[in-house]
């Protein structure tokens, strides 16, 4: 799906505030779609830009590595990035413009506003990223502010984010509609990732455990719903999951979805997330299964 044109590049908030306002202006009414990313795009982030330019008339793609949501002994050094890839992948999908602020367009002092959601961050990535939630939710505010979208869409391969995001629109009446897109894996069901290049071919080899431990459990907790408990699940994805020998793991839990919240029956939960974080070698890979019960 393209638009058949090359997407419009701009680098800065005030360009892009200018260019927006422009375009509001000749289609008064247009709804404004937004697909926020770190780049180094691949088919999960294609699909985002086709859910968009399929009901937006004008498409808003980002670009920015941000420092904020990288804690000091992570990756956002050696993050991958591949300018020119990605901008063949935006005309591709048809994005009308692709901002990509540098890191002193959007932080240009030191920065003394942060967004800060609680609950839904106490766990999985939250706790393991102390810190990184906060980053996404200044960026994802500032973002909001600089393009004002009618909707804006995120993957559920990161499904706490979409619940942080979700739950901070509704605290802050941020008027924006937030679309959730399913997680676009590797044919053998590896979930496509920006840090996938990372993975060794052995590593490569092994990360499908991941989705198999996550299928798996989906199809036990389907068929034996009342009889499992969360930790009796998680237990059994950890083991599971182990049997990749350089797998490590971070964490792997269940917990109600959107709360994130433990669950103390299934049969009681409307929505269970089974998340799980698991190193290989200094890859950090993250992939989930949301399942909804009845329908
Ligand atoms: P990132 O560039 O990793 O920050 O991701 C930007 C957006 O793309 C986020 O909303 C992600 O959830 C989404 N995304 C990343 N990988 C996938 C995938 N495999 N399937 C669907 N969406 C994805």
């Amino acid at each position: 799906m393209s638009n058949d044109q090359q997407p419009i590049i701009i680098l800065s908030g005030v360009e892009l505030r200018a260019w927006l306002k422009s375009r509001r202006l000749q289609s008064p009414g247009a709804v404004v779609g937004f697909v926020p990313t770190m780049g180094f795009l691949h088919e999960g982030h294609a699909s985002l830009l086709t859910a968009a330019r399929q009901s937006c008339d004008i498409v808003v793609l980002s670009i920015f590595v941000n420092p904020l949501q990288f804690g000091p002994n992570e990756d956002f050094e050696r993050y991958p990035r591949d300018e020119q890839r990605d901008l063949a992948i935006a005309a591709e999908y048809g994005a009308d413009v692709v901002f990509m602020p540098q890191v002193e367009e959007m932080y240009p002092e030191r920065t003394r506003t942060t967004v800060t959601v609680s609950g839904v961050t106490e766990r999985l990535c939250g706790a393991s990223r102390p810190g990184h939630f906060d980053g996404v939710a200044t960026v994802v505010t500032k973002l909001f502010n600089l393009v004002q979208p009618d909707r804006a869409y995120f993957g559920l391969k990161d499904a706490q984010q979409v619940a942080v995001i979700e739950q901070m629109v509704r605290d802050l009446n941020v008027p924006v509609e937030i679309v959730p897109c399913a997680t676009v894996r590797e044919a053998d069901g590896l979930a496509k990732s920006s840090r996938n290049v990372y993975l060794s071919a052995e590593e490569r080899e092994q990360a499908v455990i991941l989705n198999k431990a996550l299928r798996e459990a989906e199809q036990q907790l389907r068929t034996q719903r009342d009889a499992m408990s969360s930790q009796e699940l998680a237990a059994q994805v950890t083991a599971r999951i182990q049997e990749a020998p350089l797998a490590r793991i971070d964490y792997v839990e269940a917990l109600a979805y959107p709360s994130l919240e433990p669950i103390s029956s299934f049969t009681e939960a409307e929505q269970a997330l089974i998340a799980v974080a698991v190193k290989f070698g200094n890859t950090r890979l993250i992939d989930n299964c949301l399942i909804r019960f009845n329908g």
